[in-house]
């Protein structure tokens, strides 16, 4: 009865909660689970919403699920409220992962425990694990399919010999998401050999974090710069052979931008471009030889794993996780499970996505 007692304070928020160091599996039997997603603008943040409520839901708990539409105030209030509503478990997908610090500490003397989703939280100590693909190898995979598809690597990624020299541009993501520089790093690291070498050119000399990034992923601004990369660095009849973009919201912005500037026909065709989340329009553009390749993460894992850690912390168990060294979050190194990305091209989409179940044949048509 104590410890009910003690439990009954906590949602109140001012008690020490049980969750995590010793509960009975009945204590927070029911409990409500906050989950925080930035957009649904993408539609990947919608499949990880609906299946980390539905996974929660099949284990019993309640779930307030809420979008913030990309608005940082906006999801700093949905957290607030989440707390206040006596959320026993957090599990957040941030627009910036250093701007929820003070709900984080509320959260905290609350007793309530924080899983951060996909996206690090920074900046706080108050963060307890994190879930998430392995952020460089994304990078690194983007670079290389972008490689293979300009014909410097082979499938096997071996080198072919052919020397280019290749034009090509770099896009980042935005640079209050941690998974951003990620990428991003993954990338160029990739790429360094073949720029030094002479192989591929970033004809625009853009090759920084900085000038590559794009304030919240947002396709426009990635539309923006492309057409302005092009006006300045391509018009003297240079081509541009090859786009790194990390994400398919972008990438069909750039591809946009690329066909109003001439790209898209038989005299001369779009770039190679890259892409990231296996979006179903993207992957439908890939199909039409538009894009190049994405990368695919099953966002049902994610979702899996996360309100897995969500249902050992509320019953007393240690979540299990495979990497601790590599999320400094800037206060502390963040417990991890990492997952392992995927490239898709038109060659292994029917295999990787659609015999996998992710999609059906007739979403991509
Ligand atoms: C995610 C990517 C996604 C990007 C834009 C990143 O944090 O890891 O999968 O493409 O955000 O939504």
């Amino acid at each position: 009865l104590g410890l009910a007692l003690s439990l009954a304070a906590c949602s109140g928020g001012g008690g020490r909660s049980a969750t995590g160091d010793g509960g009975s599996s009945t204590d927070n039997k029911g409990a409500l689970v906050g989950v925080a997603m930035p957009t649904k603008v993408s539609e990947r943040w919608i499949k990880d919403g609906n299946a980390v409520k539905s996974d929660l839901e099949k284990k019993g708990y309640k779930v307030d699920l809420e979008y913030a539409d990309n608005k940082i105030p906006q999801q700093v209030q949905q957290v607030s409220n989440m707390i206040t509503k006596g959320a026993k478990v957090l599990i957040v997908a941030s627009i910036d992962g250093g701007s929820l610090s003070d709900q984080l500490d509320a959260a905290a003397k609350a007793g309530i425990k924080v899983i951060s989703y996909d996206r690090l939280l920074t900046g706080s100590k108050n963060v307890d694990y994190y879930v998430s693909f392995d952020n460089e190898k994304v990078g690194v995979d983007q670079a290389t399919s972008l490689l293979t598809g300009l014909g410097v690597l082979d499938a096997d990624g071996k080198k072919t010999g052919k020397k280019g020299p290749f034009n090509i541009e770099v896009f980042a993501g935005s640079p209050d998401d941690n998974n951003a520089t990620f990428f991003f790093n993954g990338a160029m690291k990739t790429l360094k050999p073949y720029i030094e070498d002479g192989t591929i050119k970033i004809g625009s000399g853009q090759d920084g974090f900085t000038q590559a990034a794009t304030q919240q992923w947002d396709p426009a601004t990635a539309k923006a710069r492309m057409q302005n990369l092009v006006a300045k660095s391509y018009s003297g009849g240079t081509v541009l052979n090859g786009v790194l973009s990390p994400y398919d919201g972008m990438s069909i912005g750039i591809i946009s931008a690329l066909q109003g500037a001439g790209y898209g026909t038989s005299s001369r065709p779009l770039p190679t471009i890259t892409g990231q989340d296996a979006e179903a329009a993207s992957v439908k553009s890939i199909i039409d030889d538009q894009q190049y390749s994405t990368i695919y993460k099953d966002t049902r894992k994610l979702a899996t794993e996360s309100v897995k850690m969500a249902d050992d912390l509320l019953t007393g168990k240690k979540p299990e996780v495979n990497d601790t060294k590599s999320y400094d979050n800037k206060v502390k190194v963040v417990p991890t499970y990492l997952f392992q990305p995927t490239v898709v091209t038109k060659d292994n989409y029917k295999k990787v996505l659609v015999d996998s179940g992710y999609y059906k044949e007739s979403d991509l048509q």
